[in-house]
């Protein structure tokens, strides 16, 4: 077959909305200070690594995984604080569970509302399932515009709403009050997605019953388990048994239900971690917000949004790279990201390292 025929193949049944789209782009991290991706930059303790080694030894991986995997529900609501009478669903990531719960109301005429800047898989998967999405976009200190958020609710009556808790990728927590004033005014499901929640004090977890569309999204990634690709939702029963619908069966694999299992058994391990990457992210905050040229957003998560305000994100991302520091770089991203970095706050020596080099770039730009 020639290329061109492929290409007419392509062009006739590959859906144009898929067409146009470039795939989730992942920097090669090879050799690089990984501060990209939100990472815990730390590894267990070695007797925590032999134990779990020996239970994935007798992992029966010839065996499907348990369909409800009820061991890692029950470690999750442990260590989440999560009670027993709300039910759980579990995804391949969190992501995963967007897809679900977008499968579980979409449709050509149905809307995903989320604000801009934001985490980009509300948009992709507004896009791969074929429904509309639509983009509310933040002030330029990245609150919420509520006024503008109610009367696109009201306009565009989307299906679902989804908003980072604290934010991604500007770190910050948007206000409670206006929060809780747009799962008022939603006429469907507003999502509050908790990927930082390691990081920060607050959480709609509480006010899970009160309101009879509001569903609140984990992860274990950011505390230090991406690897596994394990998240959780949780809200009333009449929701979640409808999205649990729409899950493979079998989705949460044998590997990552032990593993998960075992890990959240130690939880207080990833809590020191977590805590120290709370301490380091606000020395390295101290020390950006030192820097001339540079604007140091405060944050709830394990990152830091930088906007060079002298210009040169690109280039200085760039010289970054060379002196082998992978951060993200955002310029082009969205207009309120015009110039704008994100580093993730590793471990105090990677921090250091970020620091020179990031100093280092400045100067040279
Ligand atoms: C990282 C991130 C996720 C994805 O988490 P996974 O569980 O790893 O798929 C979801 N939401 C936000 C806001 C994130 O930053």
């Amino acid at each position: 077959m020639s290329h061109n025929e492929t290409e007419a193949l392509l062009a006739r049944w590959v859906r144009p909305e898929i067409r146009r789209l470039s795939a989730y782009h992942v920097a090669d991290a090879e050799g690089l200070v990984k501060l990209d991706a939100m990472e815990n930059p730390y590894h267990w303790p070695e007797s925590l690594r032999e134990e779990w080694l020996r239970l994935l030894g007798e992992a029966e991986i010839n065996r499907y995984p348990h369909p409800q995997a009820p061991a890692v529900k029950e470690a999750l609501r442990h260590a989440m604080g999560i009670p027993a009478q709300l039910p759980l669903v579990l995804g391949n990531g969190s992501d995963e569970l967007i897809q679900m719960i977008a499968m579980t109301v979409g449709g050509a005429e149905r809307t995903i509302l989320s604000v801009e800047p934001s985490f980009v898989m509300y948009r992709m998967i507004a896009t791969f399932l074929g429904m509309r999405y639509h983009g509310v976009p933040l002030k330029a200190d990245f609150s919420l515009d509520l006024s503008a958020l109610l009367a696109a609710v009201e306009q565009e009556q989307p299906a679902v709403i989804f908003l980072a808790y604290p934010n991604n990728p500007t770190g910050n927590l948007f206000a409670e009050e206006a929060l809780l004033q747009v799962i008022e005014a939603a006429p469907g499901l507003v999502v509050i997605d908790e990927a930082y929640a390691p990081f920060t004090d607050v959480s709609f977890l509480p006010r899970l019953g009160q309101y009879d569309n509001l569903l609140v999204m984990r992860t274990v990634s950011k505390m230090g388990l991406a690897g596994l690709r394990l998240g959780l939702l949780a809200g009333p029963a009449p929701w979640l048994d409808e999205i649990e619908k729409t899950r493979l069966p079998y989705n949460i694999n044998v590997l990552t239900q032990i593993s998960a299992a075992f890990a959240l058994r130690h939880q207080q391990v990833f809590d020191r971690q977590t805590r120290e990457i709370r301490v380091e992210r606000e020395a390295l905050l101290a020390q950006l917000m030192r820097l001339d040229g540079v604007e140091a957003l405060p944050s709830q998560a394990n990152f830091i949004l930088l906007r060079l305000t002298a210009g040169g994100a690109t280039t200085v991302f760039e010289r970054l790279r060379e002196r082998g520091v992978l951060v993200k770089n955002l310029h082009g991203a969205h207009p309120l990201l015009a110039e704008c970095l994100r580093v993730t706050v590793g471990t105090p020596e990677e921090n250091a390292a970020f620091l020179a080099a990031f100093s280092a770039s400045l100067d040279a730009r």
